[in-house]
């Protein structure tokens, strides 16, 4: 039997938020993480998306964070995107009650985000550049954030964010707790925990590398000019699908090509403002975009469940992305198709490929989609709807702050300089309390039928 949120310690007002959001029982990862976390030890996760890391590292920072003066954050978040900063804001808040929770990251103005720090900001979740671009600024500073959240440490160091995330680090209290999550522990992220974690406790759960068997994948030759037209009958055989493109050009451009042939899709990339990514991803998660477009840089970060298909409709770079991109589908138990579209010229490349993962698929032309390959879903508990939560307000105050025992010799105390805030009861505050989509196993190549889905459930981290 795994133990119950208020048997690791959760106190008892979170475990009320989290049972209004329809969380009742810790995932693996929480089991493991939960504990730990509250009695301040450093951590390091490895756990793959859609295994509730949000949650393993969030409801330790609720349960112990600090009331933050103006501009002086006492719980830092970095994540590598922005879609991935707004989810965890997002998940955080549904629970946080009187703690205040905030997202900074750029392609936004800086206004709304200064105001927000200079009213004070307990837990603060941002992407390393704009942190940067605010800590010049003066706009925050980071002297009192003795709690550091490093969350996929792996795609930070992909995206060439370490060296940021370092000069970030060095800004934070000394005494702090630093805990982080990555989908591996291995090479640059191993080296963040020799510089940076203090005898961490390592808890892995799922293996360490997405499971890519749990999707089907299909390798399909097509001539450049039918691209279109068969991305389209795929979208629309199999239902919610991510394609990949390799340009913010060829996204858009394909997501015009696809709408004039009847599939509602939008791309999303670098290149459009942060209010209409966060549409388009809203809209996806809704079923009201049946196709996300997307390049791999915006790709990562977004977890969406339910994607019934990803299509690499230009091929990856290498066999690291096409695990990434392939990801996207076949999460939290559930099947998935892959589709590869390979024009003359990319077979020796898509072979490589294969090898590198252990996958041997023949290429073939396009194959109808015969029912196997097509997702069968779990219907989906209403608590996993992002779209539901987000609008959910939080009610509760935190009363139950559990005072933490001293850790290890080289520690103790080491919250001294803030234990007069950050032991301070929640209860002084309160009164600032804020208030399976089945696939239809249609053949490829069938006319294309516009169908009402139910909602995507969103919100991940991976
Ligand atoms: P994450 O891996 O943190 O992105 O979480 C994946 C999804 O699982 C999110 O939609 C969470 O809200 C949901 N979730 C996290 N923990 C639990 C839990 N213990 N019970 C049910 N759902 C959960």
């Amino acid at each position: 039997m795994p133990p119950t949120f208020a048997q690791l310690g959760v106190p008892e007002s979170i475990c009320r938020a989290l049972e209004r959001s329809g969380i009742e029982k810790p995932f693996e990862i929480q089991s493991a993480v939960i504990a730990d976390a509250m009695e301040g030890r450093d951590i390091c996760g490895r756990a793959p998306t859609g295994s509730g890391k949000t949650l393993a590292f969030g409801i330790p920072l609720i349960a112990n964070v600090g009331q933050a003066r103006p501009r002086r954050p006492r719980a830092l978040i970095l994540s590598p995107t922005r879609e991935l900063a707004e989810q965890i804001a997002s998940e955080l808040r549904s629970i946080s009650g009187p703690v205040t929770v905030a997202a900074v990251y750029g392609g936004v103005g800086y206004t709304n985000q200064r105001k927000q720090l200079q009213r004070g900001v307990d837990i603060l979740v941002a992407c390393p550049g704009r942190l940067e671009d605010l800590i010049d600024q003066r706009a925050v500073s980071l002297h009192e954030a003795d709690q550091v959240v490093i969350d996929e440490a792996d795609r930070m160091a992909d995206m060439g964010f370490l060296p940021a995330v370092r000069r970030i680090l060095d800004q934070t209290a000394d005494q702090r707790q630093t805990v982080m999550f990555s989908a591996t522990l291995d090479s640059d992220v191993a080296k963040i925990t020799r510089d940076y974690q203090h005898r961490p406790i390592t808890h892995e759960v799922g293996d360490a590398t997405p499971d890519i068997r749990s999707a089907d994948h299909r390798f399909w030759t097509v001539e450049k000019t039918e691209r279109v037209g068969v991305c389209a009958d795929v979208i629309s055989a199999t239902g919610p699908t991510i394609v990949f493109c390799r340009t913010r050009h060829g996204s858009d451009r394909l997501a015009r090509q696809l709408t004039q042939r009847g599939v509602n899709a939008a791309a999303i990339h670098g290149g459009h403002a942060q209010n209409r990514r966060t549409r388009t991803l809203k809209e996806f998660i809704n079923g009201q975009v049946e196709a996300l477009i997307a390049t791999d840089v915006a790709a990562r970060g977004i977890h969406v469940d339910s994607v019934a298909c990803v299509i690499h409709f230009d091929p990856p770079e290498d066999h690291k992305a096409y695990l990434h991109r392939s990801g996207r589908t076949a999460r939290a138990g559930e099947t998935g198709l892959v589709v590869s579209l390979i024009q003359n010229g990319q077979h020796a490349d898509a072979k490589k490929i294969q090898k590198q993962l252990d996958l041997n698929e023949p290429i073939t032309s396009p194959r109808p989609l015969e029912h196997s390959a097509a997702p069968a879903r779990r219907p989906k508990p209403a608590h996993h709807h992002e779209a539901d939560r987000a609008d959910r307000k939080p009610n509760s105050n935190h009363q139950n702050r559990r005072s933490r025992p001293d850790r290890d010799n080289n520690r103790d105390g080491r919250r001294s300089n803030s234990n007069s805030q950050g032991q301070r009861n929640r209860s002084d505050r309160q009164g600032n309390g804020r208030g399976g989509n089945k696939s239809k196993g249609r053949p490829h190549g069938r006319p294309h039928q516009q169908t009402r889905r139910k909602p995507r459930s969103g919100a991940s981290s991976r």
